[in-house]
């Protein structure tokens, strides 16, 4: 047999099926083959008779590499899906198939010895057999009587060293290797959470996704009304039917909160995949879903590719969330791969927000979705109310510190009635900075076109986009002043001044900086979900759908920020991310207060913000798309260039960009725009950057993409990589 396998070489540019002879491998399987005298992995993704390989130079595949099939039929035609859709490459999309950690066999199932008793009968016997003295023997026997066979590192640590060897010795004892799960977040154990009954509004809902075991429903609930229970029910029904499901959530943050509820309900069924996992609990989790042990998998973006058969529904929570669409290689849109599995497997989807992405709130307003609305809060709690500062007018009468006066007394009444308040900073971008108060020099970063942020806890500058660390400037290396500016506040100041303001509150923090390691998200809001802490300071990052019982304020503190930025999707961003973070206050008893302070309090975003008003919203901005012809009217396209050789980048984008400039000539009606230019982040990492930028035309989409994919794949200089974005959340 002839066997077409994608070897895996990353440093190529070139997406090659090689041919390898063999007997009795699998489409789909992991393998070993001989690669320019290399031996190198590579997975089978067909089978045929006849090969133009000429036979000398056919090879045999050397042997497979699990004793399983790594890589569904399903999944092999959905990588031939994205491979077309994306522009993208056989071997970077294969790889997000299977847990990196698999490829060059850097991981290892976790075994341990157990002990056991050689003859569990009689207790008696054994004990009589031992020294009176030998207490410590004698409970490690009595304790293995009743409980069983056991770790053998519990029982050293129990019953100290020396009593396993001599009960092994004398033959007492036998031990064994088990292999041993690593379950991700084993502390989160299934306490709190209890089975509503659902109301009647959940119950339509769940009716309604019931009713058609193939539809695409578009789940709009505002924030409390109860859309994970009814996530829960759908998941459980399939399962009773034998099926298996995926549940998505944005990104780590989430995930405790959502794993507790669904550990609740289906225990060890659950698996859970994310990047923020270790190497042996990925690959752990990952088998039991392909094994079939577990049925449910959970996880952010890459969840979606969970090796799962029999799906029968596809749940993406907060659907909205720009995490969802992947910015670096491969670049795909999670919510296009979950329709295409769905279609596969026959599942039915359901996409669920408070606030809908505008394109899908389009495709529901014109039938492509099914619409399902949950207009109320659980129980009808009110929706918090929303009070508006303009921070200019504060100004202006002497206030030039971020907290308004507002905000101030508000934080200052809920932590005398014992509630908890949660602050929180936009801090999108990456603009703070240090600046030389003489000559204007700004401190960058050597590799990227990116200003450094100054950080207090270890006195250094930081590149957050690359994450390269800087001694702190003393003077200024252009002029010699001593003296800096400082841009824009960070959240680190804010805790700062909160703890003169409050001397006795506990305030946290929430950003990229205090949450690096896996487990300090969910200890972060855990502790504060104890009360542990009566304010919470976050990035965007505590904006997502956690349910805190006794926040009753949550303050804006730059309710603007996002605004200005210059692409189109930032109203969009702005009035999802003050509605998300409006929703975290008042969800038990008590009606919360959102104090949301901006310098263009009458923009139309925050006024509809403030009154939690979707379809108002919904309304403006899709009419001003259609105006400016903008997604979901077109389709906007990026070409990315990117690599160490300006020249050559700049080489590579003049010759693509006069053949696409070709095809609009051919074809002038369907495009919008068409340009080319350097980044808004002109070098990052060391690569210069460029890019080409088309909007076209949904109608004749699909053809002209794939003649700009034909224009792409003509880069022949290895310096310089090329990545085509389709509506890309962000053109930095
Ligand atoms: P959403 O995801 O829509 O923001 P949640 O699913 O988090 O809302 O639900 C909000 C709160 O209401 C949670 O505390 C949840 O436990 C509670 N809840 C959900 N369904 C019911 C129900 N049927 N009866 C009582 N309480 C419920
Ligand atoms: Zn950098």
């Amino acid at each position: 047999m002839i066997y077409s396998v994608i070897v895996d070489i990353s440093a190529s540019e070139v997406d090659r099926i090689f041919d390898y002879k063999g007997e009795g491998y699998e489409v789909g399987q992991r393998v070993l083959v001989d690669f320019a005298n290399r031996q190198k992995e590579g997975i089978i993704i067909g089978v045929k008779n006849k090969t133009t390989c000429p036979p000398n130079k056919l090879k045999p595949i050397i042997r497979s590499l699990d004793d399983f099939t790594a890589i569904s039929p399903e999944l092999l035609s959905l990588g031939e899906f994205m491979r077309q859709e994306y522009h993208l490459r056989y071997a970077d999309v294969l790889r997000l198939f299977i847990p990196a950690e698999m490829r060059g066999n850097r991981v290892k199932s976790l075994s341990k010895k157990q002990a056991y008793l050689a003859d569990g009968s009689d207790l008696v016997g054994i004990l009589d057999s031992l020294k009176p003295n030998a207490v410590k023997q004698r409970d490690l026997v009595t304790f293995l009587y009743n409980n069983g066979a056991t770790l053998a590192e519990r029982l050293n640590a129990e019953f100290g060293n020396g009593a396993l060897r001599a009960l092994e010795e004398k033959g007492i004892v036998k031990t064994n290797d088990i292999v041993l799960r690593r379950t991700p977040y084993s502390d989160i154990k299934a306490t709190e959470s209890v089975k509503h009954n659902l109301l009647p509004m959940q119950q339509r809902a769940v009716q309604t996704i019931l009713s058609d075991r193939q539809g695409r429903y578009l789940l709009h609930g505002v924030t409390g009304s109860g859309k994970t229970e009814v996530y829960l029910t759908v998941i459980e029904q399939m399962v009773s039917e034998g099926k298996t499901c995926i549940m998505l959530v944005p990104e780590i943050a989430l995930t405790p909160y959502m794993l507790r509820q669904l550990r609740a309900r289906f225990g060890d069924a659950v698996a859970l995949l994310h990047s923020g996992l270790s190497v042996g609990e990925r690959y752990d989790e990952w088998l039991r879903l392909k094994n079939g042990e577990a049925r449910i998998a959970i996880g952010a973006r890459s969840a979606i590719f969970a090796p799962l058969d029999n799906i029968g529904a596809i749940i993406v929570d907060e659907e909205h969330d720009g995490s969802y669409i992947s910015d670096f290689n491969p670049r795909y849109d999670t919510l296009n791969v979950a329709a295409f599995r769905a279609n596969q497997n026959g599942a039915l989807t359901v996409f669920g927000s408070a606030t809908p992405s505008l394109s899908s709130y389009y495709s529901a307003v014109n039938g492509e979705l099914t619409l399902i609305e949950m207009p109320d809060r659980i129980n009808r709690r009110p929706l918090p109310t929303v009070e508006i500062v303009d921070m200019a007018s504060e100004t202006r009468i002497g206030n030039k510190g971020i907290f308004s006066r507002l905000l101030k007394e508000r934080l200052a009444e809920t932590v005398d009635r014992g509630n908890q308040a949660m602050l929180f900073l936009n801090r999108r971008g990456f603009s703070s900075f240090l600046m030389c108060t003489k000559c204007g020099y700004v401190a960058k970063c050597s590799d990227c076109d990116v200003s450094l942020t100054v950080h207090r806890e270890d006195n250094m500058l930081k590149c957050h986009y690359c994450g390269k660390k800087y001694y702190m400037l003393s003077k200024c290396p252009n002029c010699g002043e001593l003296s800096f500016r400082q841009g824009r506040i960070g959240t680190q100041q804010v805790v700062d001044l909160l703890k003169e303001m409050f001397p006795h509150v506990n305030v946290l923090r929430m950003d990229a900086d205090t949450t690096q390691t896996k487990e300090s998200h969910g200890k972060i809001l855990e502790s504060f979900r104890k009360g542990e802490a009566q304010i919470l300071v976050g990035t965007q990052m505590i904006a997502k759908g956690h349910d805190f019982p006794k926040v009753t304020l949550v303050g804006v503190l730059d309710g603007d920020q996002s605004l200005h930025h210059s692409d189109y999707l930032a109203t969009e961003r702005t009035f999802q991310l003050i509605t998300q973070v409006a929703g975290r206050s008042g969800r038990d008893a008590d009606v919360g207060t959102v104090v949301l302070q901006t310098y263009t309090p009458t923009h139309y975003c925050l006024q509809l913000a403030a009154k939690q008003d979707y379809k108002g919203f919904y309304k403006r901005e899709i009419a001003l798309r259609e105006a400016g012809g903008f997604p979901p009217f077109c389709e906007i396209v990026r070409i990315l260039y990117q690599g160490e050789k300006e020249k050559d980048c700049i080489d590579v984008l003049t010759e693509q960009f006069a053949q696409i400039a070709n095809i609009k000539t051919d074809n002038s009606d369907d495009f919008l725009y068409l340009d080319k230019m350097r980044c808004p982040l002109k070098r990052a990492e060391k690569k210069y950057r460029f890019q080409i930028l088309l909007k076209i035309k949904r109608n004749n989409l699909n053809a002209l993409l794939q003649r700009i994919y034909y224009v792409c794949d003509g880069n022949r200089k290895k310096s310089v990589q090329v990545f085509v974005e389709r509506n890309p959340q962000n053109l930095s």
